[in-house]
């Protein structure tokens, strides 16, 4: 989310290019007002700007008499990213121009299981010929990023002890891409840039986010102040193996009892329908269930929402967030996840801190990891201090 220049701090071509990414045309002394610098300067910096094209003239304003000023905006055409979710048994990729507006999508089924050098080689592959598809040529693309189903290092580009993922634990993801496509290439985990692309393409005015997955497991994404907070080694959010109470008796397959996923994940829902002598193999069955109206299955998924609620309750008190977007492939079972989630929460979070709490349905869809994985780079590419020690912009005062 773009945000304003501090006053008085300094205001490089980087910031400058964070006001103007609210995609308002504005004047050279529109901009020196906003950010307090010398007209001379703002034309110094927007002839930066200029020169990579990152901003371009937009034609000119209304003017009391004379020669119109010329106004400058955001160019998001300027550059492409690839950004790539993959699964667990799916993939999806999409190239997207720099304000995250996607230009081309590809899916398919996809083993994670292949190994990363299978993966990744189809990850190469289609993201080429997705470029193509665009006609624009590689050197266009400002960076990857990849989503992973598993816990990841995100400085290091690597996956680790990852449960589902044989031969990816420790695997260079970033070395191996590069050597085909030689732009910069960023890792997280798939709730991570989950919860980027919902943040970026649905709620960019809330700046303390939590995003749940709801799905064979259950995760949660958390923005703040509108960064992903990742926590000292990446393990902000591991909420499915938080206990819930009076659960003592369901074993998880982390080796305790009473975890969150054991009994509120898509897996665990299948699980006791199947003991009702409901069939039920997975996530998508209890959601096939609950959308037929099956009053078991509905139930259950309600109960999931709550016991989900009172995870989410102690971090609304720990966390105050300003929205709660449940997704994941639970939450297409209808309102009833969502229910009990709120059910919970406005009924145990202490009322400060859920007094203005807004708790929605994810918006972005099944493209939200591959778009999140493409902002991922767009906002490190672009950050104000990155780019003003970047060769383009730092001989120019
Ligand atoms: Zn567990």
């Amino acid at each position: 989310m773009p945000r304003r220049p501090v006053p008085g701090a300094s205001v490089g071509a980087g910031a400058l290019l964070q006001l103007l990414r609210d995609g308002v045309p504005r004047t050279r002394s529109e901009l020196a007002t906003l950010t307090g610098l010398a007209r001379s300067t703002v034309t110094g910096r927007i002839d930066a700007l200029l020169a990579a094209g990152l901003i371009a003239p937009t034609g000119e304003t209304a003017s009391t008499g004379g020669r119109p000023p010329a106004t400058f905006s955001f160019n998001p055409a300027a550059r492409i990213v690839l950004g790539a979710d993959l699964g667990a048994t799916h993939a999806r990729l999409a190239v997207t121009d720099l304000a995250g507006n996607v230009l081309a999508v590809s899916n398919a089924d996809l083993d994670i299981a292949l190994g990363p050098k299978a993966v990744l080689d189809w990850v190469v592959e289609h993201g080429l010929g997705l470029l193509d598809e665009v006609s624009r040529p590689a050197a266009d693309l400002l960076g990857v990023g990849i989503g992973l189903p598993g816990p990841v290092e995100h400085s290091a580009g690597r996956a680790v002890n990852p449960p589902i993922m044989p031969g990816w634990d420790g695997f260079d993801v970033p070395s191996y891409v590069q050597e085909r496509i030689p732009v910069p290439v960023m890792v997280d985990n798939d709730v991570n840039i989950m919860a980027l692309g919902e943040h970026f393409t649905a709620w960019p005015q809330y700046e303390h986010l939590l995003f749940i997955k709801a799905a064979t497991g259950i995760g949660c994404g958390i923005i703040a102040s509108g960064q992903v907070y990742r926590g000292a080694q990446g393990a902000a959010g591991d909420m499915g193996h938080i206990r819930v109470a009076g659960a003592d008796d369901v074993q998880c397959r982390c080796g305790n009892t009473g975890c969150l996923e054991a009994v509120a994940s898509g897996a665990a829902i299948a699980r006791k329908l199947t003991e009702q002598g409901i069939q039920a193999g997975g996530s998508l069955d209890v959601v096939e269930l609950a959308r037929s109206g099956s009053v078991p299955a509905l139930r259950l998924v309600r109960q999931a929402g709550r016991d989900i609620g009172e995870v989410l309750a102690g971090a609304v008190n720990f966390f105050n967030p300003s929205i709660i977007v449940i997704g994941g492939s639970l939450a297409l079972a209808g309102d009833h996840l969502i229910a009990g989630v709120r059910e919970v929460i406005y009924q145990r979070s202490l009322p400060l801190a859920t007094r203005h709490l807004r708790i929605a349905a994810a918006r972005t869809g099944e493209s939200s990891g591959a778009i999140g994985a493409g902002v991922m780079v767009i906002e490190h590419a672009l950050d104000p201090a990155r780019l003003d020690a970047s060769n383009d912009f730092k001989t120019n005062g």
